[in-house]
């Protein structure tokens, strides 16, 4: 009895080591994954506002063109081997590079710990690059190129018309969750030539470039359009507290413009991580009542 006591405890031991093993090896694999496509992500962030191919020439060094060997490319860990300098001419390499990577390989997990393996997470592992790389080229040259808002527009709407399709495995499932994709993006501009026409009569000047708004599209096709309201609201919220606070703690002037597209794209990342959340605490805050018919 004690015996088969021993063995039954060794028993669940192995399978617990088992479990916790392939868990942790599951997440070293995403986390290698995003950082690699974060990798990817520099060279967009980089070239497109360069007009430069992203396929061609391979990764190099910006000061002595000396193309990276198979170890200087590995995310993250390839900077930290090169102690942050090109190993040829020792120019520093910027500490940003292996930060997109690192922050794109959190961005992975965070998808998988939510929405474990799914379409969902195929899905906004995507639409999650394709925000951190505006959001940097906002940030870098405060404009959002065309297409790649465009394109994300667009896998926005596939995404839809697949996820309609595993969901219901049906034609009426895929144009409805399209029809939502579709409304959501029409809602985005709609939405946001409101305020900057709203905004350009209260201050006299635009206040959101047309980028934006295109932005919000593609956002509205990826989340729909109650979701793109719920992003553009924090997405405000937090532009609002993290704007007014640069300019309190004197890290920016007023006068200085500050891309709002880094903010959207936090927003949308907020709602797809909290937005249920969000929305039922809402609810029951300001409508207890409604809730109980
Ligand atoms: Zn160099």
């Amino acid at each position: 009895m004690l015996l088969i006591n021993g063995n039954l405890r060794s028993l669940l031991l192995v399978e617990i080591v088992m479990e916790t093993l392939t868990v942790t090896l599951a997440y070293i694999i995403v986390f290698a994954l995003g950082a690699s496509i974060g990798s990817f992500l520099n060279v967009v962030v980089y070239r497109i506002p360069a007009n430069i191919s992203i396929l061609w020439p391979p990764s190099r060094c910006p000061h002595c063109l000396h193309k990276l060997g198979k170890r200087e490319n590995i995310p993250v860990l390839g900077w930290i081997l090169l102690k942050g300098r090109c190993r040829h001419c020792k120019t520093k390499i910027s500490p940003r590079y292996p930060l997109v990577e690192a922050i794109t390989g959190i961005i992975f997990l965070l998808v998988f710990a939510r929405y474990d393996i799914s379409i969902e997470t195929l899905g906004y592992w995507s639409f999650l690059s394709w925000l951190l790389a505006l959001s940097l080229i906002d940030l870098d040259t405060m404009t959002l190129p065309n297409p790649l808002t465009q394109s994300g527009l667009i896998a926005g709407l596939l995404f839809q018309g697949i996820l309609g399709f595993a969901q219901t495995s049906q034609l009426s499932g895929i144009s409805s969750h399209l029809m939502t994709g579709i409304i959501g993006g029409v809602v985005g501009i709609w939405l946001f030539d409101i305020i900057s026409f709203s905004g350009s009569i209260l201050f006299r000047k635009t206040v959101m470039g047309g980028g934006d708004a295109k932005l919000a599209a593609m956002m509205g096709a990826w989340l729909g359009w109650k979701y793109l309201l719920l992003s553009g609201f924090l997405a405000c919220l937090v532009g609002a507290f993290g704007g007014g606070g640069a300019i309190a703690l004197k890290l920016i002037n007023r006068q200085q413009p500050i891309p709002f597209g880094p903010f959207l794209a936090l927003g949308a990342a907020l709602t797809l991580f909290c937005g249920e959340a969000i929305l039922s605490t809402y609810l029951h805050l300001f409508f207890p009542i409604a809730l109980k018919f």
